[in-house]
């Protein structure tokens, strides 16, 4: 078994849909461009994941249980939604952070997304999440010269066993993955750690975690090694049988943590560079009543993906949303246009039901 025959079954159970120029990149969390009024533009470019993390917020991979389609957005797609986005902010320090609710590792256009983003101008810096081990040595050496300047690294344990366990997944070995990591480095991109803390799991594992990434020389001097994420249950995730901590409780074992191995786990947002910056307008308000076109099923069973109407070809104001329907509508659906009354719009995701 390996990570492709494991992206495979995917493939077969949910109908993947592939996401060209006609659709708008702004609108949903599944694919394309969030932007929250800062520097750092969120860009999501696939919902794909062959791993089953046990604590995913976004339940995905192959053991997601409310999944019935994923998105492959085209690259060509992607940036020139990106382009006008970085020039509608007018910032010269734009961060292009390439995440999302699948594998980024997994896009096939990976290389192309990175050096397209870097090539724009007023991003200064291209950065990404991942478990990385999906990529190989030379996808890295890509990545490095396409102007990838950091990873961050989903890890959550160095034994292996335990690693496989929480990423859900048999075939994952993490210590390929700290291989890839020194290879990483080599060729120039930054890596900061980033491990789920799921106390009375993987304790000592993220005592392990800051020791290893601290000698390999993670976060190289900019930043520190390791940025511990507390483990926060979502609604529509996959959720962890532990005692969540509260915040106190957490920044107090951060801070103890570090007195004790001597590291930094904190970085602020000017370590960070991320301030506010122009967002992106709100075309359509909750409560609206909007035009919509049907054109496939939304990420979740019991959601479908619409284009608003009409569209003025500018991703200032056109958008896609998701479309709240009984699933067993859905050959009446898609491909109509119907009436939808929005219900949520934060920071751009326009969720609607039907009316
Ligand atoms: S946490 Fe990330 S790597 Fe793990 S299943 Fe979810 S999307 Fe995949």
């Amino acid at each position: 078994m390996s990570w492709r025959i494991s992206l495979n079954s995917i493939e077969r159970a949910r109908r993947v849909i592939r996401i060209g120029d006609g659709v708008p990149q702004v609108g949903t969390l599944a694919f394309g461009i969030v932007d929250r009024g800062t520097n750092v533009i969120e860009v999501r470019p696939t919902t794909l994941c062959p791993l089953s993390c046990i604590y995913c917020s976004v339940n995905a991979g192959p053991n997601s249980t409310n999944r019935w389609a994923e998105f492959v957005v085209e690259p060509a797609a992607l940036l020139g939604a990106l382009e006008e986005v970085v020039r509608f902010k007018g910032i010269d320090d734009v961060e292009v952070h390439i995440d999302g609710m699948g594998e980024p590792g997994v896009y096939p256009y990976l290389v192309d997304l990175v050096r397209g983003a870097r090539s724009i101008r007023g991003v200064s810096r291209v950065t990404m999440q991942t478990r990385l081990y999906m990529l190989s040595e030379d996808d890295l050496r890509k990545l490095a010269s396409a102007g990838l300047d950091r990873i961050n690294l989903s890890i959550d344990s160095l034994n292996p066993e335990l690693a496989r366990k929480i990423a859900g997944a048999p075939w994952y070995d993490v210590d390929r993955v700290k291989e890839l990591v020194a290879k990483a480095l080599e060729f120039g991109i930054n890596v900061v750690a980033s491990p789920v803390w799921l106390p009375g799991i993987n304790d000592n594992d993220v005592v392990e975690i800051i020791r290893w990434a601290r000698d390999a020389g993670l976060g190289r001097g900019e930043l520190p090694p390791v940025l511990i994420q507390k483990y926060i249950p979502h609604k529509r995730g996959r959720k962890v049988k532990v005692r969540v901590m509260t915040w106190g409780e957490f920044w107090s074992r951060l801070r103890s943590l570090e007195r004790e191995l001597g590291v930094r786990l904190t970085a602020t947002n000017e370590e960070l560079n991320i301030h506010k910056a122009p967002q992106l307008p709100k075309p359509y308000s909750v409560d609206e009543v909007v035009k919509v076109d049907i054109v496939s099923r939304g990420l979740i069973k019991g959601e479908f993906l619409g284009i608003i109407q009409p569209l003025k070809g500018s991703v200032i104001s056109d958008r896609v949303i998701s479309v709240i329907a009984d699933p067993r509508l859905e050959n009446v659906l898609i491909g109509a246009q119907v009436r939808v009354r929005i219900i949520e719009n934060s920071d751009n995701i326009y969720i609607g039901k039907l009316i």
